[in-house]
């Protein structure tokens, strides 16, 4: 074992790199004004790696220490997750400055600050943070390159998740590989990553699920910020949209008007709502709905029958028992026939279920 093995003892120059590339910060805390040291994450002294250096305040190290039960906060798994974040925090904030910077004349100094963190990941071959780096300063062609250069040194699961992700390529993403970082996340209880990844690989109803679960531990502990941020997340990320659009299609597959004028609506799709209203005039004119038939009247301008049929569905009287219209069993060569009419489904039998109108009117 040579000297510069022994516990400790991480040559200066790479040592540099590491806390200049974090910022001089711990990576789980991010509290840049405590005191740090530098942490060898799978705990072997002799291991001075770059990919092996996490720095992280007493505190957080404290937390690295503390072995077995519920008790143990921080394993070398999660630090390395922390880590790689804190990173890409950092690089981004530099690529922002170096972008906020562009026009007026640079220092020296600011340019060198641009460059050297790219540098170093490349001085470390820590492709995948290089790989972010250009992502973050929008430089696709060499983000891409990389990222192959990453895939090609056996990377773990978690890590080809992120990558082909970054990438904006999930469907590169082996389904096998898919399933152990779901299968992993649910063992930690990890819901919001593991949603997060959910709606990565395109399933919106799982992943959004995993979102309220997160959310309804959080709120029942107390704990309303996260439950706020992440419900901000669903809304951020256009989930609820995603879900109408989902029964949309299912409402076009089973061909359920009634359901489709709903999506339309809360979709706030207006054109699509008027074209299905207007093919669909005839069987909505015998199917006697004053809900339907107000929003055709509304689709052909016609203000007349528009509010007759208000009064109508507001008395309830001209209706039949129910409103939902169901072609699926028609034939369609024989449209004439009959409409059914399925009196066990209700339909506006709360206040949430009414057309909202106001929002196409005005
Ligand atoms: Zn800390």
């Amino acid at each position: 074992v040579s000297a510069r093995k022994r516990r400790g003892e991480i040559p200066r120059a790479l040592a540099a790199q590491v806390l200049f590339v974090s910022d001089r910060t711990c990576c789980i805390c991010r509290d840049g004004s405590k005191p740090v040291q530098i942490h060898h994450i799978d705990e072997d002294p002799s291991n001075t790696v770059f990919g092996n250096l996490a720095v992280l305040c007493f505190d957080c190290h404290r937390d690295t220490q503390i072995r077995g039960g519920f008790d143990r906060k921080l394993d070398g798994e999660q630090v390395t997750l922390y880590r790689d974040d804190w990173l890409r925090v950092v690089a981004r904030k530099r690529a922002s400055a170096e972008v906020r910077t562009d026009r007026e004349a640079r220092t020296d100094v600011q340019l060198e600050l641009a460059t050297s963190i790219a540098e170093i990941y490349r001085e470390n071959g820590e492709w995948p943070l290089l790989a972010a780096h250009y992502d973050e300063i929008g430089n696709t062609e060499l983000r891409d390159k990389y990222i192959e250069a990453a895939l090609g040194e056996d990377p773990d699961d978690s890590e080809i998740f992120y990558l082909r992700d970054m990438q904006g390529r999930p469907d590169l993403i082996p389904p096998d590989v898919a399933e152990r970082e779901l299968a992993r996340r649910a063992e930690r209880n990890d819901w919001t990553e593991r949603a997060r990844r959910l709606i990565t690989l395109g399933r919106v109803p799982e992943g959004i699920a995993d979102y309220l679960k997160a959310i309804q531990e959080d709120v029942k502990a107390g704990r309303y910020f996260p439950a706020a941020f992440y419900l901000k997340e669903i809304f951020r990320e256009e989930l609820v949209e995603e879900l109408f659009k989902l029964d949309l299609q299912r409402s076009i597959d089973e061909r359920n008007l009634w359901w489709q004028v709903r999506c339309l609506e809360e979709l706030g799709w207006k054109a699509e709502l008027v074209d299905l209203l207007k093919e669909n005039a005839a069987e909505i004119r015998r199917s006697l709905n004053p809900e339907l038939r107000s929003l055709l009247a509304w689709a052909e301008n016609n203000e007349e029958e528009y509010v007759e049929m208000r009064k109508a569905a507001v008395k309830g009287t001209t209706a039949g028992p129910g409103g939902v219209i169901w072609f699926k069993d028609l034939p369609a060569d024989d449209a004439d026939s009959e409409i059914i009419v399925d009196g066990n489904v209700r339909v506006n039998q709360s206040p949430r279920d009414k057309p909202n109108l106001e929002k196409f009117t005005s």
